[in-house]
């Protein structure tokens, strides 16, 4: 994981499912949100602390998957992203390296 890479733009598209990112290097990822709340990187959702690395790219890619929306985003000093999704759950900090690595481009 490129431990560099940070996001200077990002929109939430609840309608049409997905959360957008633009990278500093002019990338630009999208992830659908049932994929991403899936993928939240909290101890909760991974299923334990041995299991932190643990992800699963390959739920962005399920056809139509539940509606999950997101109610706020809030950045983590300059590392991460706070995701608040529609059922409250907030406990996932995830890491812009994450993030950049679970692009789904990447595991197509
Ligand atoms: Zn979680």
């Amino acid at each position: 994981m490129d431990e560099s890479t940070t996001a200077v733009g990002i929109d939430v598209f609840n309608e049409e499912q997905f959360l957008k990112i633009i990278w500093e290097d002019g990338v630009i990822s999208q992830y659908p949100l049932y994929g991403l709340r899936k993928n939240c990187p909290c101890v909760m959702c991974r299923g334990g602390h041995d299991q932190m690395q643990n992800f699963e790219p390959g739920a962005f890619f399920l056809e139509n998957p539940p509606r999950m929306n997101i109610k706020g985003l809030k950045p983590v000093g300059n590392h991460a992203l706070q995701i608040t999704w529609i059922d409250g759950h907030n406990s996932g900090m995830y890491r812009w390296d994450t993030l950049r690595w679970l692009d789904p481009e990447n595991h197509k």
